[in-house]
């Protein structure tokens, strides 16, 4: 099963990501995780990304095309697998069709989590990440048992630099017209699904999967 999670910076796609590949046994890809672990160990390609993803601007495409092809051929995604943020421009989608064809396969669905933009800016500035583990809470909607502690693994949790209030409009002006794009392309491919993503995170789960079930499984 392939899928792709679109939506605006803070709609929930990663949460949901991780809900899912972990029901249904495949690989989560996050281009902005695999981003943040480059510029945590300082290679070339985090020191690339940095500046763009600390002023809120997008990793340019021939860039995070090269990374996406080259993690789809990994073993791990035989089964199938789960991008999230990824494509984020019409450049990136007509990039991951081709790979798609390379590889014989094709996306089964892609879910569009719908969130207005008030509400974004509230799970983008309380949004808070282990440090080591890269799991997602919020203050608010989805804390952590023990405050600024990860559940999962005990690690610390910290604020994005680029979760901070003033980077954050920016992301979703950067993002916003571009999203529209995508809409409108994977509509016509007849696989886009477009999600209510403004309810609980579990409601929003449940809501997804049972898109799944009817329409890919
Ligand atoms: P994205 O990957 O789309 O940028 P995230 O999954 O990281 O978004 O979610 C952004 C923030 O909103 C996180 O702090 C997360 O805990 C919170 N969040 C995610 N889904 C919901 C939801 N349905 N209701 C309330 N808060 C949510
Ligand atoms: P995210 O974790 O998805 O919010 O991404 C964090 C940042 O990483 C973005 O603001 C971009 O700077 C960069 N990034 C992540 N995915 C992409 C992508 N598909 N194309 C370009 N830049 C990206």
């Amino acid at each position: 099963m392939n899928l792709v999670f679109l939506g605006l910076p803070g709609a929930g796609k990663g949460t949901q990501a991780q809900i899912l590949a972990k029901k249904y046994n495949i690989p989560h890809i996050s281009t902005g995780d695999i981003f943040r672990n480059a510029i945590k160990n300082e290679t070339p390609l985090g020191v690339k990304a940095k500046e763009y993803i600390d002023s809120g601007e997008l990793v340019p495409d021939e860039v995070t095309n090269g990374i996406v092809k080259e993690r789809l051929q990994k073993e791990d995604c035989n089964q199938g697998f789960i991008l999230d943020g990824y494509p984020r421009t019409l450049d990136q989608a007509e990039a991951l069709d081709e790979n798609m064809n390379q590889l014989d396969r094709k996306l089964d669905l892609v879910i569009y989590t719908k969130v207005k933009e008030s509400e974004l800016i509230k799970r983008l500035t309380g949004r808070r990440i282990c440090e080591d583990c890269g799991a997602t809470y919020h203050v608010e909607f989805d804390p952590p048992e023990v405050e600024a502690i990860c559940d999962k693994c005990g690690g610390n949790l910290i604020q994005r630099d680029d979760d901070k209030e003033e980077t954050v409009e920016k992301r979703i002006n950067v993002n916003k017209d571009k999203t529209d794009q995508l809409i409108n392309y994977y509509n016509k491919k007849d696989i886009l699904i477009e999600i209510d993503a403004e309810k609980e995170i579990d409601a929003v789960s449940n809501e997804i999967v049972d898109v799944i079930e009817e329409k890919v499984k």
